[in-house]
């Protein structure tokens, strides 16, 4: 007779979940679940970056993402060439100075 590692009690052939080499009853392996799933953190966010190589994905690991998403820096300013000022990468021309941008 087989025992359920959760709740003691006999486990019967037909109710038999295995988990971890245990064998729990259905609803007790479905409670270890759920709370199993509500304790961990998550493995990884769906718009989370991704990488084969395990060294760079702890590099990169968010334990939660936070709920408004994440903060992300304006792509990247460009300097005019004539007047330094910045200038965001979608402005054509600088606002300070009129001259052309190159991105
Ligand atoms: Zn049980
Ligand atoms: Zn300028």
């Amino acid at each position: 007779m087989v025992l359920c590692p959760s709740c003691g009690k006999a486990v019967f052939f037909a109710e038999r979940q295995l988990y971890n080499q245990k064998e729990y009853h259905q609803i007790c392996y479905n409670i270890l679940i759920k709370q199993e799933n509500a304790s961990k953190p998550k493995t990884f966010a769906i718009h989370e970056q991704i990488f084969c190589n395990v060294e760079e994905n702890s590099k990169f690991k968010y334990p939660l993402a936070p709920a408004g998403g994440y903060y992300v820096p304006d792509a990247k300013t460009i300097n005019c060439t004539k007047c330094s000022k910045e200038a965001k990468p979608t402005d054509k021309f600088c606002t300070s100075c009129g001259n052309k941008l190159v991105v």
